[in-house]
């Protein structure tokens, strides 16, 4: 009785003699945006543009983003679909989604400089199928069919993998034996579908052994585990990301069933419509792993300009995951700086 009385109080007292405006909120997730691996990545190409000059060609997109894509674009790099688009003898990045082996053969055959940003987690993903298929295993590969990730995860042992790609695929596969069967995954996947496929796997094979850790990377988990929390109290969730974007689009799929009222995907805050605001009051803003912060900034400058300017980040875990550049990048760094500073000191001498 004394909560009603002071919320009544409390209503009294925010009348001035018109009806208020319902209070207009954004809740932002965090973890969202650039992940270790997409950071890596990135950096990767604007080193290797500093070190050797523009241009430096890039194999598919660095990571799948449009804003990314053109600001490297400007500075320099050359995307390309395939390596016998590249000069012979020119520099070639491979992107954050990792290569099948047959790529690295074919810079090799046209003498590139072949640069690998390929990230750790998948890395360590194609490590797992290269060693199950040394023991023979039959490999089902849980992923979106034609995602570069799975065609270079499917490469590394193409006679050893199926794709998986969701629960109907799962009475065609073909297996040989069912004792030696092992599930791996797309780093980037939905966790809750993943684990609908897994669960369907096992109906049909009792035995089915599971990755030796995760393979959907932490920063996935992470970007869904708070999108999860924030939806139910959302009208509307914003998520900045391009659409080929495997882990943006989960984040969108994942907020809808986790109960938000609406869910949108945009690449930049230009894209939103001022109909998906009508009548909310809490926004929900977040953005895949491959966003860099000023595009998520733009959008909250955006939703400000609509009355959603009270903002509040809403953290369920604080990431500090760092790789370390490409090998092959650091050692030539490491031999620009000695020939730069031998120079100096003959200059000097
Ligand atoms: S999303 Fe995960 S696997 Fe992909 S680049 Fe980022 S950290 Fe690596």
């Amino acid at each position: 009785m004394a909560l009603i009385a002071h919320r009544q109080a409390r209503e009294r007292s925010t009348y001035h003699g018109r009806v208020t405006e319902p209070r207009k909120r954004v809740l932002l997730a965090k973890p969202r945006g650039y992940c270790a691996g997409v950071d890596r990545a990135v950096q990767t190409v604007e080193e290797a543009l500093k070190l050797y000059g523009a241009p430096v060609y890039v194999r598919k997109q660095i990571v799948h983003n449009k804003h990314v894509v053109s600001t490297l674009e400007a500075r320099g790099a050359i995307f390309v679909e395939e390596n016998y688009e590249v000069p012979e003898g020119s520099t070639v990045v491979f992107s954050a989604h990792g290569v099948a082996p047959e790529v690295h053969d074919q810079a090799r055959e046209r003498n590139l400089k072949a640069i690998d940003a390929t990230c750790p987690l998948v890395t360590k993903v194609h490590h797992e199928a290269k060693r199950f298929a040394a023991e023979d295993y039959d490999i089902l590969l849980i992923g979106h069919e034609g995602h570069e990730e799975v065609v270079g995860t499917a490469g590394e042992a193409p006679a050893h993998i199926q794709l998986v790609d969701g629960p109907d695929d799962v009475d065609k596969l073909v297996i040989r034996d069912p004792n030696k069967v092992v599930w791996l995954s797309q780093t980037t996947l939905s966790v809750d579908e993943t684990m609908e496929t897994v669960a369907r796997l096992k109906t049909r094979l009792p035995l089915l052994q599971s990755p030796p850790s995760d393979d959907i990377c932490y920063a996935t988990s992470n970007r869904q585990h708070v999108i999860k929390e924030i939806a139910p109290d959302c009208d509307v969730v914003i998520v900045v990301g391009s659409t080929n974007s495997s882990n943006s689009v989960r984040l969108v799929e994942v907020a809808l069933g986790a109960g938000a009222r609406a869910g949108h995907l945009v690449d930049f805050a230009s894209e939103i419509q001022d109909e998906w605001l009508e009548g909310a009051t809490t926004v929900g803003v977040s953005s895949g792993a491959s966003v860099p912060e000023e595009l998520v900034m733009e959008v909250l400058a955006h939703l400000g300009s609509r009355g959603f300017g009270e903002v509040t980040e809403y953290t369920t875990a604080e990431e500090r995951l760092t790789f370390s550049l490409p090998q092959e990048l650091r050692r030539d760094m490491k031999a620009a700086a000695a020939a730069a500073a031998a120079a100096a000191a003959a200059t000097a001498g």
